[in-house]
């Protein structure tokens, strides 16, 4: 054995005793740590010939980086869909790295791996109230989970086709339709064949919406004259967290043949809301479920799941499958998560999730989620009423999106990176029917409404600044 790896597992205790004490300074301190940074920095490391071993690594790391690391887990970084975590999912997460698993067996041959994995869909469909003939696996984020699900579907075209574009590549027409697709799809849409620019699009309902426009939807539908084709549809857009009538989309199903996919990323989690679950009624007729692990339910990166309906398992077996004859792999008769989805080796996802769902129960996360709704209306109503500044849209959920009143786009801009330089708080730029906007969108679990208040205060003063009128 190398001696610096022999003399690292002498010092394992104290190694793992440092990262702990530093991790619990970092997790004490993310409400005055910076949300970003103004530093330069060129990394130049040389790669050593001798190693310096794990704890003169955490110096240098310490020296190099760590001064550098933002707040984005912290209470007032609002930019993105930005989640933090939870200890439960960090005790689950560490668990994870120790122990080390490679999740991609089925269960029954001693790989307690996907028990863990099966049990956490299990719950997550409980959780969202979603029925259990769907089956669902864990992939590194809501992109992932689009590619995945739309893999599914693309074979499932094939199917309608007489064809098998796993095996022999796509040759005829693919219809997808969509309305505001997230960006995510747009990739995944390159990444499988499908031609990102080949999205029929769906007019979105007029007024403040970002939902598509059932009317329109169904005028597309017949323009295919009843080729199959794929609708992505969402459950909470990006700028103003609009969701698509799951109902509606519900009642075309029964009248038309087509593949329907939700990115649901974060919108899903309005299903955990009391008062907010209405927005995902229906929902459950849908063919594929997109949803991220790692914004509302404050797990760490890299988690997020998909659900497809069980009676479609075989378009994923031919998508995914990893052998000749993924049934017979294993004595259980079961089908391999290595077939299933699209990594074969995989880090044990769940368990973050698993720790998080038994730790918080149904009541834990129907709390924080509708913190986040709290904060997102507190916020919401005060620029609304404030005379500088504009919603652009009506709060529905977790997002605000807003501008200032009277003042160019540039002025917008310009504020934004005024309001990000302070390191305070965090917020994204955005573009809402042409108009730049300021997007702050809630999910952390830390986030109070004294954190909302200390950013309201702030904000007025940056503009009342009169360098800045
Ligand atoms: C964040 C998001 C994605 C992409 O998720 P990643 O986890 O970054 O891969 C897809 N769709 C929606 C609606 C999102 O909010």
């Amino acid at each position: 054995m190398n001696e610096r790896l022999k003399k690292d597992l002498d010092e394992m205790a104290s190694i793992l005793d440092e990262v702990k004490n530093q991790g619990l300074s970092y997790l004490d301190h993310l409400q005055h740590r910076p949300t970003s940074n103004t530093h330069k920095i060129s990394p130049d490391t040389q790669l050593p010939i001798d190693g310096w071993g794990t704890q003169n690594t955490l110096k240098y790391f310490n020296e190099t980086f760590e001064k550098i690391m933002v707040s984005s887990s912290g209470p007032k970084y609002w930019g993105f869909v930005t989640g933090g975590t939870t200890p439960a999912s960090i005790a689950g997460d560490w668990l994870t790295t120790i122990y080390d698993q490679n999740a991609f067996k089925a269960s029954g041959q001693g790989d307690v791996s996907a028990h863990i994995e099966m049990e956490t869909i299990r719950l997550l469909l409980e959780l969202f109230n979603l029925p259990k003939n769907l089956s669902g696996g864990f992939v590194s984020g809501a992109t992932m989970s689009n590619v995945t699900c739309l893999a599914a579907a693309r074979q499932w075209i094939g199917k309608q086709q007489g064809k098998d574009y796993a095996k022999e590549g796509i040759s005829g027409p693919i219809h997808v339709l969509a309305a505001l697709p997230h960006s995510s799809v747009l990739k995944a849409m390159s990444l499988l064949g499908l031609g990102s620019v080949n999205i029929t699009t769906i007019k979105t309902n007029h007024g403040h919406r970002e939902s598509m426009d059932l009317q329109d939807f169904e005028k597309q539908i017949l323009h295919l004259s009843g080729a199959p084709f794929i609708l992505i549809s969402s459950a909470g857009t990006v700028n103003t967290a609009d969701f698509d009538d799951f109902e509606g989309i519900a009642q075309l199903k029964k009248k038309f043949n087509f593949w329907w996919h939700i990115d649901a990323a974060f919108g899903g989690f309005a299903s955990c809301s009391k008062s907010h679950r209405h927005l995902v009624d229906g929902w459950e007729y849908a063919d594929s479920f997109t949803i991220d692990c790692h914004k509302w339910l404050n797990v760490p990166y890299e988690n997020a799941i998909f659900f497809i309906k069980e009676s479609h398992k075989i378009f994923q077996i031919e998508t995914f499958q990893n052998s000749n004859a993924p049934y017979l792999e294993n004595q259980s008769g079961t089908v391999d998560y290595l077939n299933l989805l699209p990594e074969n080796s995989r880090r044990l996802k769940a368990l973050p999730v698993w720790f998080a769902l038994l730790a918080y129960g149904k009541s834990g996360i129907q709390e924080m989620v509708d913190d986040s709704i709290e904060h997102a209306q507190f916020f919401g109503d005060w620029i609304e009423k404030h005379s500088h500044f504009e919603l652009l849209a009506p709060i529905r959920l977790n997002t605000v999106c807003f501008t200032l009143n009277d003042y160019s786009d540039e002025r917008v801009t310009k504020f934004l990176s005024i309001l990000n330089e302070t390191g305070k708080v965090f917020m994204s730029p955005t573009l809402y029917r042409e108009k730049k906007g300021i997007r702050a969108a809630f999910v952390n679990w830390r986030t109070t409404s004294e954190d909302v208040s200390y950013v309201m205060e702030l904000m007025h003063s940056l503009i009342k600044k009169r360098n800045f009128l």
